[in-house]
């Protein structure tokens, strides 16, 4: 209790814990939800001693509950005529400041606490890409990893079944995200248009031939690539021979080293749920195009690359190890593009010790909060996920405007804007934690900037 609070009355830090308290009994065996509102109420802090509306209307009791939760069975038919069933979601967390926007995500660790946290950092991702969209995520425990196409479509189209009743283009607008990618979002949209008899905007990530936007696909990597760039011009620093790693193999892996590729540096690593691969000579345009049809076309795994390119080493995970060999490679940058909780506190050590200056997150939370905490006290320069990686939905957001407005922008005008929309990120994030008292703390200008306008829109609109 501060001595500045009048007796009867808890301070905002006694309040914060209240609230978390709170979150953690009724989301009981939830803890990556718990993790992402735990660094986000750290931030608040700060706002909440300069505005005490915000905890009169009881703000943070209303951000952390979902305006809705959708939870449905997935009834389907396997190649060899077995039935299978699986379990669907989608989280409607926060309609604020526009329909609820986020990605399906198809893997067998899906449940409800980790949509739960995926659904909550997008909101705050949301509102930062300066559009109109509020936060949503959803998703299953099905594994396309080792389905046939039409195992998957037929999983896509009962999914879609159900979800097609809650979902619409002014209600809530799904993508991609890990196992959802254009295949999948081919499936759902077509057995949405087959159900309700329209075409209209209501997946993002389509196919560029059916109301797709060309760099979609690329967003979230080139994105992620962009902001570094303003991270590193603010200590006046560039991308040339900058060795970097980079994790998962997936879409943002992917573009994150084609655009590290443009800008000068030296990507050095892939990795997949089975290993690392560690290419000392560098991963160049011709080793990406591979990948690019090992995982894309071929739906291979990565350990592969160390077969087709003798002077890359792969390293199998081994879940018994603290640690992931990835973050021990000597680099300057690192790029967690494959999961949550991806890099724990001996990664990080390891990065700080090897003399890493720059962590940007194209992942959703790929690092723990002891991580997070390690980079910021080293001075590390720390890109968080909500701004870092938030490129892909910003051009879902353009692909939105362009299904509404019946037209297609070209290829350069889509990445122009987004590049411009990652430098506008960076730079409310930077200026909102120098205008809080931490400056160069992007996870405070993050967490509060996104917060603030959603928070806004919420006191607009009284109690709903
Ligand atoms: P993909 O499915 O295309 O690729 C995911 C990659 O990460 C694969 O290489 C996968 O390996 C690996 N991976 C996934 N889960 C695990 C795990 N539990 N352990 C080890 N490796 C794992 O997904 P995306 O590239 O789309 O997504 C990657 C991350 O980026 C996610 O955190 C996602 O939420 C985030 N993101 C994605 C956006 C997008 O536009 N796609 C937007 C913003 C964030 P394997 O094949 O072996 O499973």
């Amino acid at each position: 209790m501060s001595v500045m609070t009048p007796p009867g009355v808890k301070n905002s830090g006694d309040y914060i814990e209240d609230v978390m308290s709170v979150v953690k009994a009724k989301n009981a065996a939830e803890p990556e939800f718990h993790q992402a509102v735990q660094e986000v109420f750290d931030s608040l802090r700060l706002v909440l001693q300069k505005h005490p509306e915000y905890r009169s209307s009881k703000i943070l009791e209303r951000i952390t509950e979902p305006e809705r939760v959708i939870m449905f069975r997935v009834p389907w038919f396997d190649d060899q005529g077995n039935i299978q069933i699986n379990r669907g979601f989608r989280i409607e967390m926060n309609s604020a400041i526009g329909p609820y926007k986020g990605g399906l995500r198809f893997h067998p660790s899906v449940n409800l606490g980790i949509l739960k946290f995926l659904a909550f950092e997008q909101v705050f991702k949301n509102s930062l890409t300066t559009l109109p969209m509020g936060g949503g995520k959803g998703g299953s425990d099905f594994d396309p990893k080792g389905k046939s196409d039409n195992e998957v479509m037929r999983f896509c189209q009962s999914f879609m079944t159900e979800l097609s009743r809650h979902i619409g283009p002014d209600t809530d607008v799904p993508a991609g995200d890990i196992g959802v990618g254009g295949r999948e979002i081919g499936f759902l949209f077509g057995q949405y248009k087959r159900l309700r008899n329209e075409f209209t905007g209501v997946l993002t990530g389509k196919g560029l031939s059916w109301g797709g936007s060309l760099i979609r696909p690329e967003a979230t990597g080139y994105g992620c690539v962009y902001f570094a760039e303003e991270m590193l011009k603010s200590r006046k620093d560039s991308f040339a021979g900058k060795l970097c790693l980079v994790s998962g193999s997936g879409n943002v892996s992917q573009y994150t080293v084609e655009k590290l590729l443009d800008l000068g540096a030296k990507p050095l690593t892939f990795s997949d749920s089975d290993g690392v691969i560690y290419d000392p000579d560098g991963i160049d345009r011709e080793k990406l195009a591979w990948v690019m049809e090992l995982k894309n076309v071929r739906r291979g795994r990565i350990r592969e690359y160390g077969e087709k390119f003798k002077k890359a080493i792969f390293m199998p995970t081994d879940i018994k190890l603290e640690h992931n060999p990835l973050w021990n490679i000597k680099a300057d940058c690192a790029f967690p593009s494959a999961t949550q909780n991806e890099i724990r506190g001996k990664d990080a050590a390891n990065l700080i010790n090897n003399g890493c200056k720059l962590v940007a997150e194209g992942a959703n939370m790929p690092c723990t909060l002891e991580a997070t905490k390690m980079f910021l006290e080293a001075k590390v320069l720390y890109g968080p996920a909500k701004a870092a990686n938030a490129g892909g939905v910003a051009t879902s957001g353009l692909e939105m405007a362009q299904n509404s407005a019946r037209l297609s922008w070209t290829r350069e005008e889509v990445d122009d804007r987004l590049h411009k929309i990652m430098i506008a990120i960076h730079k409310n994030c930077f200026e909102t934690a120098e205008k809080y008292g931490t400056p160069g703390n992007l996870v405070n200008g993050a967490n509060i900037g996104g917060f603030l306008k959603v928070a806004n829109a919420m006191l607009d609109q009284g109690l709903v």
